[in-house]
């Protein structure tokens, strides 16, 4: 699958097909709720959710997996079976709930659970198991404040040492979350700014303040290191290329990676924001602008140990996909 391939699939984002696949069923983040399958060819990863009605079908031979649009073969390659919802690592999401209301997420909607230690250990310990584990990856709504959140989650990264591989950790920061992640043990952390323009964020993020996150985001650097850092930026909520750019470049300059994740339109937030998936074009556009900005401070997306730059299933991830 070249990139431009890739850039086609993500910007269709579906697949449907006539099969009953054992697909990971996704509990965090815009599209929490779905199913999905991983598909894999050559050296690249596209995750692609279930859908139906999506244009995409999917078909199995002699155990080849082909993606197909209208008749014309797109891309041949194989499925890849999640561990705990992405290939090679566990990415849990611990509580899946959040007092947050972001329009683009489904989370606040679902409502969903909240998981003990005990049941995440047991998660990992089966992941482990497979030998396939590379990584640990958590992520968690908020559920009664970020403070609370990130004490939870700092107690979990210190049971996890056990399992030696790095940790990283995606959460609403705080105040203090930076030092206390780093000294439970995790190695990298995204808090998600989800977008870059800032007269649109109040819209999209009621509730939370971009400062807030920038500031926590720029005092992780020197912790963590340069490239160790991320943060969500979502490609499609009305932003204009010259705002993503200039966020882009913001981010890059400050040692930050953005994550530039093509928005899911859920069907629970129909309505209250104008989504728009972004078609190949501007994913390609947008995916080498930031391969550029990365290059020029000297920061690498394949030196990322957790989360989606090591995963690369739900974007172009620059430093591994171009
Ligand atoms: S890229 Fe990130 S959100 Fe997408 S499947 Fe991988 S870990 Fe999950």
């Amino acid at each position: 699958m070249d990139l431009e391939t890739k850039a086609y699939l993500l910007s269709v984002g579906s697949v449907r097909h006539g099969q009953h696949l054992s697909g990971e069923r996704s509990t965090a983040g815009p599209g929490a709720g779905g199913h999905s399958i991983f598909f894999r060819s050559g050296n690249r990863l596209v995750r692609l959710a279930e859908d139906p009605t999506s244009p995409l079908l999917l078909e199995r031979l002699e155990g080849e997996a082909i993606l197909s649009c209208e008749g014309r073969e797109v891309a041949r390659g194989t499925l890849v079976e999640p561990l705990c919802h992405c290939p090679d690592q566990a990415y849990i999401t611990v509580c899946e709930r959040c007092i947050y209301n972001c329009k683009f997420c489904a989370v606040p909607i679902l409502c969903g659970a909240v998981k003990s230690f005990a049941s995440i250990e047991e998660m990992i310990t089966r992941a482990a198991a497979t030998g396939r584990l590379k990584a640990i990856s958590l992520t968690s709504g908020v559920e009664v404040s970020p403070e609370g959140e990130v004490d939870r989650v700092v107690q979990l990264v210190e049971r996890l040492g056990c399992f030696r591989v790095p940790i990283g950790v995606s959460v609403c920061p705080t105040k203090r979350s930076n030092q206390l992640l780093k000294a439970a043990g995790a190695c990298e952390v995204k808090y998600n700014l989800e977008t870059v323009d800032r007269d649109l964020f109040p819209r999209v993020c009621p509730g939370l303040s971009f400062e807030e996150i920038m500031e926590a985001l720029c005092e992780a650097v020197p912790i963590f290191g340069r490239g160790h850092v991320f943060s969500n930026v979502i490609v499609g909520l009305g932003e204009s290329d010259r705002t993503l750019m200039e966020g882009i470049d913001e981010l890059a300059e400050a040692g930050i990676l953005p994550t530039l994740r093509p928005v899911y339109p859920h069907p629970l937030r129909r309505g209250e924001l104008d989504m728009v998936r972004p078609g190949p074009e501007r994913l390609l556009r947008l995916a080498r602008y930031a391969k550029r900005a990365l290059d020029r401070s000297g920061l690498r997306g394949d030196s990322a140990l957790t989360m989606c730059y090591r995963c690369t299933g739900c974007d172009l991830v620059p430093g591994r996909d171009l």
